[in-house]
C-alpha cells in the first residue's frame, strides 16, 4: 500500500520533492525542543495550493495523517508527527512568494510559507512595519505563525497574529481551496471562518495563504532597560506607562534576575547593564512618527516620575539602534540559555494583571517549597500579562532525571495556581500534543466539546494532525 501511495503522490509532485530517506526526513521528525521525535511516511515539499488540495484527497482515500508544518519553531510538538510512521509531514518552505503589498490598503499578501523575518524586511522596504515579531522569526513561518496565533514581543500595541490577519487561503480536510484572500477590515457576513482556522494548530485546514495588516514604519524608537524590585511595582509601572505614553508603548518585556543570570552564563557577552542585578530587569519600548527628540523626552520624563514615585532604582536608556538591539536579544536569549542548559519545564501562561502579583508570589513559595534549590526561569510579555514560568532542575542535578521524577506534580501545581487565578495555561504557544490532555480541564466540558464538534464538522476522517488540541 505504501509503494502505491508514494507512486500516486508522486504523479501530483515531483520526486525531489518528496523524501522517503531516513537522512533526509531526520530534520523534519524532531521539535525545536527536542521533547517529541515522530516517524513519517515521507516528508512532501508542496509549491502550490492545487498540489497540496491533490495531495489531501489522496491522503483521503489512503487513510493517511497530514501533519503540516512551517519552521518546526513550535514549543508544543504541534508539527510533529506520531510514532505510527503512517503519516506524511506537509512542509510548507517552498511555498514562499510574497505576492503583493498593497500600499493604499496597507496589507501584505504572502504565501504561508514565507519566513516572518523575510515578510518584516520585504515591509520595511516598502516604508511599512509588519509588527509580528518573536525569537524564532529567523526560521518559523507565517503559515505557523497563524495556524499558533503567535504572539510575541509587540502584541501590547498591535495583537496577536489573529489581529493582524485580514484574510486566509486554506486547503480544506475534504482537499477543497477556500479563497477567502480579502483585505477587507470589515466583513460582518456571518461566521468568521479565518478566526476558525487561525490558532487552530493544522488540526482544521492547511493555511496556504493569507493577507495581513501593515504600519507606518515608526521613525523613531528609544528603548530602555530599568530596575524594579518587585511584580508589584512592574505593574504599576506599566499603568503609568500606558497612561503616559498611550500608543507610544511597544514593548514592556519582564524579566527576573534568576533569567538574566542563566543568560549571562550560556551567553557571557549578553550582560545586565543594570548595576546590582536588579530582582527584576525591565525592557520598554516607545515608538513613534514623530520626530526622535519628542519620544525621548517623554521617556525621560515618564522615568522621572518613575524614579520620584519609587518604581524603579536605576535606568539605561540605549543611545543607538546597536544598543537597543543589545537590550532585545537579552531578552530573546533567555529561551535559548534555558534550551543550552538543558530540558526545563515550560509554563507559558497568561493571569490577569491585577492578580499577577499574588500569583507569582503564591506560587513561586509552594515550589521552592516543595522542590528545594529549584531555579524559577520567569520572564514574559508582561504588558500582555504573559509570563513564561519556566522550572529548572537545582544546580548540579540532572535536568533529565529531575523533570522525569518532577515534570507532573509542578505542571500540576502551576495549573492548579493558574485555574485558581482565572488564567490560561496557554498564553500564546498553544496547545499541540504537549498540553493536549490539560485542555479538557482547563476548558471545562461545555468549550471542550463545542471544539471537538467543530473538529468533526471540518475534519470528519480526522486527518489532518489527529491528536493535537482536541481528540475525537
Ligand atoms: C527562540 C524561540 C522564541 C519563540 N518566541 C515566541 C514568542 O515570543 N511568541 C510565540 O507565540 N511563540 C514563540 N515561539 C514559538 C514558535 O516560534 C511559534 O509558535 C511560531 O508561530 C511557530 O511557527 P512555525 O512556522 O515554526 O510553526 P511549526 O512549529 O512548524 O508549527 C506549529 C503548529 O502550526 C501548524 N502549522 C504550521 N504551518 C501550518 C500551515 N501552513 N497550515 C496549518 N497549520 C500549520 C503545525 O501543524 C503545528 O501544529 C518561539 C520559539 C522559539 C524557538
Amino acid at each position: 500500500m505504501t509503494d502505491k501511495f508514494l507512486e500516486q503522490l508522486r504523479q501530483i509532485i515531483d520526486q525531489q520533492y518528496i523524501l522517503t530517506a531516513d537522512h533526509d526526513k531526520e530534520p523534519y521528525l524532531t521539535d525545536w525542543r527536542k521533547r517529541y521525535t515522530g516517524k513519517a511516511l515521507a516528508i512532501v515539499l508542496p509549491r502550490t495550493s492545487s498540489e497540496i488540495a491533490k495531495i489531501v484527497h489522496l491522503c483521503a482515500s489512503n487513510n493517511i495523517c497530514i501533519v503540516p508544518q512551517g519552521g518546526h519553531t513550535g514549543f508544543c510538538g504541534g508539527a510533529t508527527p506520531d510514532q505510527s510512521g503512517n503519516q506524511i509531514v506537509l512542509n510548507l518552505k517552498r511555498m514562499n512568494s510574497i505576492l503583493q503589498i498593497d500600499e493604499a490598503n496597507q496589507t501584505i499578501t504572502l504565501e504561508a510559507g514565507c519566513i516572518l523575518q523575510n515578510i518584516q524586511e520585504a515591509a520595511a522596504a516598502k516604508g511599512f512595519l509588519f509588527p509580528l515579531s518573536l525569537g524564532a522569526e529567523g526560521s518559523c513561518m507565517i503559515g505557523g505563525n497563524l495556524a499558533t496565533n503567535a504572539g510575541g514581543t509587540n502584541v501590547l500595541r498591535y495583537g496577536n497574529t489573529r489581529d493582524l490577519c485580514l484574510g486566509l487561503e486554506v486547503v480544506t480536510a475534504k482537499g477543497e481551496i477556500w479563497n477567502g484572500l480579502k483585505g477587507l477590515r470589515k466583513d460582518n457576513t456571518g461566521y468568521d471562518l479565518r478566526d476558525l482556522f487561525v490558532g487552530s494548530e493544522g488540526t482544521l485546514g492547511i493555511i496556504t495563504a493569507a493577507v495581513m495588516k501593515l504600519y507606518p514604519l515608526p521613525i523613531s524608537q528609544w528603548t530602555t532597560l530599568v530596575a524594579v524590585d518587585d511584580v508589584r511595582s512592574t505593574i504599576a509601572l506599566l499603568n503609568l506607562f500606558q497612561k503616559r505614553a498611550t500608543s507610544l508603548l511597544t514593548g514592556f518585556e519582564m524579566m527576573t534576575n534568576e533569567s538574566l543570570v542563566l543568560t549571562h552564563k550560556h551567553f557571557p557577552q549578553m550582560g545586565n547593564p543594570l548595576k546590582g542585578n536588579p530582582p527584576y530587569t525591565v525592557l520598554i519600548e516607545l515608538s513613534d512618527h514623530e520626530s526622535e527628540a519628542h519620544v525621548r523626552q517623554l521617556l525621560e520624563d515618564i522615568l522621572q516620575d518613575a524614579f520620584e514615585s519609587e518604581l524603579i532604582s536605576d535606568a539605561v536608556i540605549a543611545s543607538n539602534l546597536s544598543q537597543a538591539n543589545a537590550f532585545w536579544h537579552m531578552r530573546e536569549h533567555i529561551t535559548l540559555a534555558q534550551a543550552e542548559e538543558g530540558a526545563n519545564l515550560k509554563h507559558d501562561i497568561t493571569i490577569p494583571l491585577s492578580a499577577l502579583d499574588d500569583f507569582m508570589r503564591d506560587t513561586d513559595a509552594l515550589i521552592r517549597a516543595k522542590y528545594p534549590g529549584v531555579r524559577i526561569i520567569n520572564f514574559g510579555h508582561l504588558g500582555d500579562g504573559n509570563l513564561h514560568y519556566n522550572i529548572a532542575a537545582p544546580q548540579g542535578v540532572a535536568p533529565k532525571e529531575f523533570n522525569r521524577l518532577n515534570e507532573k506534580p509542578i505542571h500540576e501545581l502551576v495549573y492548579a495556581q493558574v485555574e485558581r487565578f482565572r488564567g490560561s495555561i496557554s498564553a500564546e504557544h498553544g496547545v499541540g500534543q504537549l498540553k493536549l490532555e490539560g485542555l479538557r480541564a482547563h476548558k471545562g466540558e461545555v468549550a471542550h466539546e463545542l471544539m471537538k464538534s467543530v473538529k468533526r464538522a471540518l475534519d470528519p476522517q480526522n486527518l489532518l494532525n489527529p491528536h493535537k488540541v482536541v481528540s475525537i
